[in-house]
């Protein structure tokens, strides 16, 4: 099974500033890469982004292809570890191992699936030492120092994926001019260690890898010499992707694609500021599930494109929860509802916003179009079709994961209860037999000002939430 070939992914692809058809290498393996976390911290809400917008594009991929490897890094080695473990007095590994977990457990309650992998960058130091070899080896990198540095100018187009000319990127560029760089612009590959600093005996003497060789490695082990999608934060284009793209391209010895289609998400910022911890306004995962159901924030995650900046706010937060119990007041009657199959739901609207470049506001503005004709039908076949389509369309999206009276204990603060709405609701009925249409009235205008919208239907009166 391919492709469908009525509905096709597009992607707007950073390398070439247009939006292209997605044809992955192998029409039946995607491979895709996302830079993960560095693991010294409770990971700040930033983080939560690539991590909800690659997962989705992650479910929509496998509801178009028979299998996707998605990998998802683990940085744990890193100067910001070393000094957080001397700072609490601990051992490297006991932060590594700590964030590592906190992170996993962070995007989980976002509900992230797990990624096919999490290649750690301390497990492929092997691998790290032989790819600096082979770029040794054919001129793109040498050793300066107890360092080995990747030569900028070795390599011809290097700032392709940036966009930017070398000469331009030093002048603007904040770069670190040291005595065994041969240019300004080489960065580097392997650094040496002392004995309380982590390490690994290599060619080059007892040293640690950069922060760039190391996608460079496991992309190259896991998933090959090209993969398909490469994605990550825009503030990471230049210079880990550009760095990335040049190391890959350079270590085989022959021409090689690195990547075909980058993507890259951009930043949020909190109530139309920056996040930043000066501003005070820094805010990690863990503070905001202490106070916001998972699915809460990833809706408002889904809620902006992901290549526009997103303003996080106090009312992004309160349309989520409307939204959602909305939809979860209409899921209390799909227990018996059959999910359409994938290769009906990949012609439907939500999956169709999604296949768009990840429109994922239009996937969810399509999830409440598909709630009002659920809510308006009264043919029990269309009823039954529509159900499947708004079940499986959801799953899509990782939304409406709860149970839905779990859902409401989980997140209710409105002044009316189900048990009230639905003896309101007998009220009416009796009201309305008995010809007191005053009565009968008047509760529909009590509940309408609570926010709960009713519909009479043959079958009896339906309620959701406004
Ligand atoms: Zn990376």
């Amino acid at each position: 099974m391919s492709q469908s070939s009525a509905t096709r992914i597009s992607i707007q692809n950073s390398k070439t500033g247009k939006k292209e058809a997605f044809f992955p290498l192998d029409s039946e393996h995607v491979t895709m890469y996302v830079c993960g976390p560095t693991v010294y911290n409770r990971v700040h809400f930033g983080n939560a982004r690539p991590a909800v917008i690659f997962d989705t594009f992650f479910r929509l991929l496998t509801l178009h292809f028979p299998k996707v490897t998605y990998a998802r890094n683990i940085t744990d080695i890193d100067d910001k570890i070393n000094n957080a473990a001397a700072e609490a007095g601990v051992d490297i590994s006991d932060i590594a191992n700590k964030y590592t977990l906190a992170y996993q457990q962070d995007m989980s309650a976002l509900h992230n699936l797990i990624p096919t992998i999490q290649p750690k960058a301390t497990d492929h130091i092997e691998e790290i030492i032989h790819i600096i070899t082979e770029l040794v080896n054919r001129g793109h990198a040498y050793e300066a120092d107890g360092h080995v540095l990747f030569n900028v100018p070795s390599m011809a187009g290097y700032g392709q994926l940036s966009n930017r000319k070398v000469e331009d990127m030093i002048a603007g560029a904040r770069v670190e001019v040291a005595s065994y760089k041969k240019d300004p612009m080489d960065f580097v590959l392997w650094k040496p260690s002392s004995s309380n600093l982590p390490g690994w005996e290599s060619p080059w003497g007892y040293g640690r890898p950069g922060w760039h060789i190391e996608c460079t490695a496991m992309i190259n082990k896991h998933l090959g010499e090209t993969i398909d999608i490469h994605g990550g934060g825009a503030d990471l284009i230049f210079p880990h992707h550009e760095n990335e793209l040049a190391q890959g391209k350079c270590c085989h010895g022959h021409d090689v694609e690195y990547v075909r289609y980058w993507m890259h998400n951009n930043m949020i910022n909190i109530n139309g500021e920056k996040m930043s911890k000066s501003l005070g306004n820094f805010l990690t995962v863990e503070e905001l599930l202490a106070k916001y159901p998972g699915e809460q924030l990833r809706f408002a995650l889904l809620g902006a494109h992901y290549r526009s900046v997103q303003n996080f706010s106090d009312e992004l937060l309160a349309q989520s929860k409307r939204a959602l119990d909305k939809f979860y007041t209409l899921l209390r009657d799909t227990y018996d509802v059959e999910p359409i199959p994938p290769e009906d739901l990949r012609e439907m609207a939500v999956a169709r916003a999604l296949a768009d470049d990840m429109n994922s506001p239009e996937a969810l503005a399509a999830m409440h179009q598909l709630a009002t004709r659920i809510f308006k039908c009264e043919d029990p076949s269309e009823l039954a079709e529509l159900k499947g389509e708004f079940v499986a369309s959801a799953k899509l999206l990782g939304i409406l994961n709860h149970d839905p009276e779990e859902w409401f204990k989980l997140s209710n603060d409105s002044s009316i209860s189900e048990e009230d709405i639905d003896a309101l609701l007998m009220e009416r009925v009796e009201a309305k037999n008995s010809r007191n249409y005053a009565r009968s009235d008047e509760i529909r205008e009590y509940l309408d000002s609570q926010g709960v919208a009713i519909q009479d239907t043959r079958e009896g009166t339906r309620w959701q939430l406004k």
